[in-house]
């Protein structure tokens, strides 16, 4: 089969999730990916903390007050969502659905609890990256350099990281993030893997059926 008609054969979305400390890589390594791939769609999270430097809101996150978020929960309008650090943060179910019936993949920049939150809401469409940092020096130097957040915050965030990472287990991929462009190529090859697993493909059975038809 041509990689052409491999390509046509309609499939359902995945849902790409990217986990790290923070610090990790998950932001850079996920913009790369979605800079190569016009099918990879960012899912715009909810929260409830002040946007930063250069964040846009409806671009980075949707920026609301704890009211605001109070209210999506009770509407069942977010597919997940978690108190991480000090602040709330969930993922929009609408956009979700949408891009798995379209046959559209969503890139997700959540922590632990919202993956197990959407792998058990949408069995069988998730594929989760987990990066680990090459060393712990390595993530405080990354997190110092970044300097968005104040010193109390990168404290607060390095304290956390021990413990976000013994959840890399939980994941259907680990990678070690010690050179950025074999990160991205490797999350690329997972990325282009399961888009051609079976489970997904729902146009396989009439292609195939054609196939032995015709
Ligand atoms: P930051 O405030 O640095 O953008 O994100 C802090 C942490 O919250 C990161 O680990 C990020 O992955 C996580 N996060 C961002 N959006 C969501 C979300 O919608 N749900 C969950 N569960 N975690 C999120």
């Amino acid at each position: 089969m041509s990689e052409a008609a491999t390509e046509t054969i309609a499939r359902r979305g995945l849902l790409l999730v990217l986990s790290s400390p923070s610090g990790g890589g998950k932001t850079s390594v996920g913009r790369a990916l979605r800079e190569a791939d016009t099918n990879l769609h960012l899912s715009v999270s909810l929260t409830t903390r002040a946007a930063r430097p250069g964040e846009a809101d409806g671009v980075d996150y949707h920026f609301v007050d704890e009211p605001t978020f109070l209210r999506a929960i009770e509407a069942n309008a977010m597919v997940e969502h978690a108190q991480v650090y000090a602040h709330r943060y969930g993922t929009p179910r609408a956009p979700v659905a949408q891009a798995l019936d379209r046959g559209h993949d969503m890139l997700f920049d959540i922590d632990w609890q919202g993956t197990q939150q959407l792998r058990a809401a949408l069995p069988g469409d998730v594929v989760s990256i987990y990066l680990l940092p090459p060393g712990m020096d390595e993530l405080a130097r990354r997190l110092a350099a970044r300097a968005q957040d104040d010193a109390a915050v990168v404290a607060r965030r390095m304290a956390q990281a021990a413990s976000e990472i013994t959840h890399w287990n939980e994941y259907d991929y680990v990678l070690v993030n010690s050179d950025f462009d074999a990160t991205v190529a490797a999350a690329r090859a997972i990325l282009a893997a399961e888009r051609l697993r079976r489970s997904r493909r729902t146009g396989l059975a009439p292609f195939v059926a054609a196939l032995l038809g015709g």
